[in-house]
């Protein structure tokens, strides 16, 4: 069998374990995309947003307003992974666009990096209502859009924004304070959790942890183009 085939059924196997472990038996609907992630051909970000379509495979799109699916560079470096869109998120239909996007774009600016130049999305892609913390069966929905968007961009680094996004890609549910700091690999890509924009707006004091953290992604960063360039065209 090919081995990115026997990869996907390893994390879908390990997936399951997880929402198991949350208390969730049976999957039908994520069983039946099991067999189209399975599949070895990697749809663009195109097809998967028309995959998706006027999603209603959750209870959030009746009260949401807009899909937020996601936005920044097909094949980016560095993809941020957030929690689910909020209520400018839901106007606009856009990732991180209210006061916890403008903070994200600062904390990208101080290393360096413009939204254009990253991925930005989230866990869930539908606002809940009064911004209450996503369910398991609508992370559940989500995911596998999720899994074929990150398939699909190829990062090098993903930064989880928060408990949700760093529990789930991590299957996990240890704290962020003793996630953060720390480097997972997640089927060869660097996944960095780190807290929430929206955490920090209520707790600036821990913006200097956010700080290192963005300092290392920088530092993997430049590292991955240093072994891009060619012998003896290193630059110092
Ligand atoms: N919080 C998130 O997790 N995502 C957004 O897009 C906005 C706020």
């Amino acid at each position: 069998m090919d081995q990115k085939v026997q990869d996907v059924i390893a994390d879908l196997k390990a997936y399951l374990e997880y929402l198991k472990g949350m208390g969730i038996e049976g999957l039908p609907a994520a069983e039946e995309k099991a067999e189209n992630m399975i599949s070895s051909e990697v749809p663009s970000l195109e097809e998967i947003r028309r995959e998706l379509g006027d999603c209603k495979r959750c209870k959030l799109h009746r009260t949401r307003s807009t899909i937020v699916f996601g936005e920044g560079k097909e094949k980016a470096r560095l993809m941020l992974i957030g929690e689910g869109p909020g209520y400018d998120e839901d106007v606009q239909g856009r990732p991180f666009v209210g006061r916890a996007g403008q903070l994200l774009t600062k904390i990208l600016q101080s290393i360096g990096l413009q939204r254009e130049e990253v991925y930005i999305a989230n866990l869930i892609k539908c606002r809940p209502p009064q911004n209450r913390n996503p369910e398991p069966d609508e992370i559940q929905s989500c995911y596998p859009f999720l899994m074929k968007q990150i398939k699909a961009i190829q990062p090098r680094i993903i930064c989880a924004l928060g408990s949700f996004a760093a529990h789930t890609l991590l299957q996990t549910d240890a704290k962020i304070t003793s996630l953060r700091g720390r480097i997972f690999d997640l089927a060869g890509i660097q996944v960095f959790p780190t807290y929430h924009p929206a955490f920090l707006l209520r707790n600036p004091e821990r913006k200097r942890e956010v700080w290192e953290d963005m300092k290392r992604i920088a530092e993997e960063m430049a590292k991955e183009d240093d072994r891009s360039q060619p012998v003896g065209d290193k630059r110092r």
